[in-house]
């Protein structure tokens, strides 16, 4: 069964057969802090399928702190650890095709999402 779900549903998205939601959180939501280190500008919850984004952050920082998340979630699936890649430039090069792939999907599946991306 799903956790709760915090703050107001911004947008739908699917990625890997998953449905993610991007939700708006107030700046101090506890589902900012996950790691303990203070509240960010957003975090993604990968069993849960939930971005979420702060409400105080500009609209710029929002897109880009969604696409930071998306490319998380994209790196997790896909099993990419960059740390493993130092100095290691086939390695580093494979996680990029890795990473291309994710983003080649939505770019493919989800115009609303990038609609929202480019700020349109
Ligand atoms: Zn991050």
């Amino acid at each position: 069964m799903a956790r709760r779900k915090y703050g107001k549903l911004l947008l739908k998205f699917p990625l890997y057969g998953f449905d993610w939601e991007v939700r708006s959180v107030g700046v101090n939501s506890k589902v900012l802090d996950a790691d303990g280190k203070g509240p960010g500008s957003g975090v993604c919850y990968m069993n849960d399928h939930v971005i979420y984004l702060s409400e105080g952050v500009t609209e710029e920082q929002a897109r880009t702190t969604l696409a930071h998340e998306i490319q998380h979630a994209i790196e997790d699936h896909s099993d990419v650890d960059y740390t493993t890649a130092a100095d290691d430039e086939a390695t580093a090069d494979r996680m990029t095709d890795q990473v291309s792939r994710g983003w080649l999907m939505l770019i493919r599946t989800c115009p609303e999402l990038l609609a929202w991306l480019s700020g349109k």
